[in-house]
C-alpha cells in the first residue's frame, strides 16, 4: 500500500497501484504546465512506452495520440536511436562546443540542410524549441546590425502563438495565460498581429478559404510603427499549441510579400510542424512559402534527447560572418549543450529512419484517413469545433463554467478511456505518430469517442 501526502498535507491511500512503479513522495517535484494540486491528489504516471503505446502506473495500456508532446512521430523505444546514442556515449560523451567540435554535428547540419527549403542551409544548434526561438531573435538582430540597420528592434508576433517559455519566446508568443503574469519582464517593442481563428472557420478540414486578409495586420503595423524599425515577423505556419489553427489560403504568402517589401525577416517557428507533421518535411514546403529563418526541435531527435535547431538563409550567415574581423567570434551566442554528441547521434539516427521509412510520405498518405476519423467526432454533443491538417488536429470542447475546465475534465476522461494526448485550455490536440497504421487511427478515434462521451455523463 502506498501513502501519498496530498497538497493539503493529508494522507491519501492509493492501494490499487503497483508500488514499484511510483515514487515515495510527489511533494518535492514542482511540475511544469501542470495543475500540481490536482495531479498530486490523483497522479498520472507513465511507466513504459513502446511503439504507439504507453503504460501507466495502474497497468493500463494507452494509445499515444499526440506523439508525446509532438516529439515521437517514429514511435517509442526505437532501437536504432537507442543504439546510436549508446554507441556515442561510449565513444565520445561530451565535447565543448565553443572553438572546437566533432564531426557528427557537421554531418547532421548537412543532412538537415538537405531538407530545409530554399537556401536555409546554415544550421545553429540549441537545446530546445524555446532556445531555438531565442537564438533566432538574436541572429536576426545581429544580421540587421551587420547590415547597418541596428534601428530594427521590433518583433511582430501573433495572438494565440506559442513559441516557448524563455523571455524572448514568451514576449513574441500570444497565449494570454503564458504572458500576463510576466508582463513586467517581457522584451520591449513587440507588437502582435491578430490570430486567424475566425468564427466562420468552424469544422473546416484543411486550409480555410477565407481570412487571408488577416495578414494585412502586418502592413498596418508597418505603417503605425515604422517598417524601418521592424526586425522580424515570427509565426507558426500552423499554430499548434492553441489547437491546430490552419492558415487561411494565401495568408502566409501575403506575410512573405509584406516582409519582402519592407526588408523584414520572416521566421517560421516549425518546432511542431517541422519534420513531417504537415505531410512535407516542413510546413514551408507544404504551403509553398519560404521564410528566412526556421526554428525546429521536438521530432529532430524523436524526443529522446533535447535539441533545437535554427536554419537560416545563407545571406544571413554571410552578413554576420563578413561584419566580424577575421579571428573574432562572429556571434556572441551559444549554449553549453549546443549540438552535444548524444543529441547529434539521436538526430542522425532519426534522419536515417526518415529516409529509410519514407516517413514524410507516410505522414502525408495517412493524413486523409486520420482527418476523416477526427471529423467523424463532430456529432458528439460536447464538441464545439474541429480543425486539422496533415497529422495534427484540434477538437474544441464546449465551454463549461470557465475556460479550461471542460478541456481538462475531458482530457482526464479520455486518459481513463485509454487515449493519451495534450489538452490546452478547452482544446484537445491530437497528433498521432507517423508510424500509425489505420487500425491505430481507428483505436485513437474510438477511444476519443468513449472518453468524450463519458465526460458528458460525469
Ligand atoms: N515553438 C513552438 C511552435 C512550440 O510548439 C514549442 C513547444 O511546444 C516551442 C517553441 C518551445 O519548445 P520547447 O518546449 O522545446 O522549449
Amino acid at each position: 500500500m502506498i501513502v501519498y501526502k496530498s497538497t493539503e498535507g493529508k494522507s491519501k491511500i492509493m492501494s490499487e497501484v503497483d508500488s514499484s512503479k511510483i515514487p515515495n513522495s510527489l511533494e518535492e517535484h514542482w511540475m511544469p504546465f501542470t495543475s500540481n494540486k490536482d495531479f498530486k491528489e490523483n497522479p498520472r504516471l507513465i511507466t513504459e512506452a513502446k511503439g504507439v503505446y504507453l503504460k501507466n502506473h495502474k497497468g493500463q495500456t494507452q494509445i499515444d495520440a499526440s506523439s508525446g508532446l509532438f516529439c515521437n512521430p517514429l514511435g517509442h523505444g526505437r532501437k536504432e536511436i537507442t543504439h546510436a546514442v549508446t554507441k556515442q556515449l561510449e565513444q565520445l560523451d561530451y565535447v565543448q562546443p565553443f572553438q572546437q567540435g566533432f564531426g557528427g554535428s557537421f554531418e547532421l547540419a548537412r543532412r538537415i540542410a538537405k531538407h530545409t527549403p530554399g537556401n536555409l542551409n546554415r544550421i545553429f544548434y540549441t537545446i530546445c524549441g524555446s532556445t531555438a526561438v531565442e537564438t533566432a531573435i538574436k541572429i536576426v538582430i545581429a544580421y540587421h546590425k551587420a547590415k547597418g540597420q541596428g534601428q530594427r528592434f521590433r518583433f511582430v508576433g501573433r495572438e494565440r502563438a506559442y513559441h516557448g517559455m524563455n523571455i524572448g519566446a514568451t514576449s513574441v508568443g500570444g497565449m494570454i495565460n503564458n504572458v500576463k503574469t510576466f508582463a513586467s519582464v517581457l522584451m520591449p517593442g513587440v507588437v502582435h498581429m491578430r490570430h486567424t481563428h475566425l468564427p466562420e472557420h468552424k469544422f473546416v478540414k484543411g486550409q480555410p478559404t477565407t481570412g487571408s486578409e488577416m495578414a494585412e495586420d502586418l502592413e498596418r503595423i508597418c505603417t503605425n510603427f515604422g517598417s524601418e524599425n521592424i526586425a522580424a515577423c515570427i509565426v507558426e505556419p500552423v499554430a499548434g499549441s492553441t489547437g491546430t489553427l490552419v492558415p487561411p489560403k494565401g495568408y502566409l504568402k501575403r506575410l512573405r510579400e509584406i516582409c519582402d517589401k519592407h526588408g523584414i525577416i520572416l521566421i517560421f517557428d516549425e518546432v511542431i510542424t517541422g519534420w513531417g507533421r504537415m505531410g512535407s518535411a516542413f510546413a514551408s514546403q507544404e504551403f509553398g512559402v519560404t521564410p528566412d529563418v526556421i526554428t525546429m526541435a521536438k521530432a529532430t531527435t524523436n524526443g529522446v534527447v533535447p535539441m533545437g535547431v535554427v536554419a537560416v538563409k545563407e545571406e544571413i550567415y554571410d552578413a554576420v560572418m563578413d561584419a566580424a574581423p577575421k579571428g573574432a567570434v562572429e556571434l556572441f551566442h551559444g549554449y553549453t549543450y549546443s549540438g552535444i554528441p548524444i543529441a547529434v547521434a539521436a538526430a542522425l539516427a532519426v534522419q536515417n529512419i526518415f529516409e529509410k521509412e519514407e516517413i514524410f510520405k507516410r505522414s502525408k498518405e495517412m493524413s486523409p484517413y486520420f482527418l476523416e476519423g477526427l471529423f467523424s467526432l463532430k456529432d458528439l454533443k460536447a464538441v464545439d469545433n474541429i480543425r486539422g491538417y496533415g497529422m495534427m488536429g484540434g477538437i474544441d470542447i464546449k465551454l463549461k463554467e470557465k475556460p479550461g475546465r471542460a478541456g481538462f475534465e475531458c482530457f482526464k476522461s479520455c486518459y481513463e478511456a485509454g487515449v493519451n494526448f495534450k489538452a490546452t485550455g478547452d482544446c484537445l490536440i491530437i497528433a498521432p505518430q507517423f508510424i500509425c497504421e489505420k487500425k491505430h487511427i481507428d483505436e485513437i478515434i474510438d477511444k476519443l469517442r468513449t472518453g468524450i462521451t463519458n465526460y458528458l455523463k460525469k
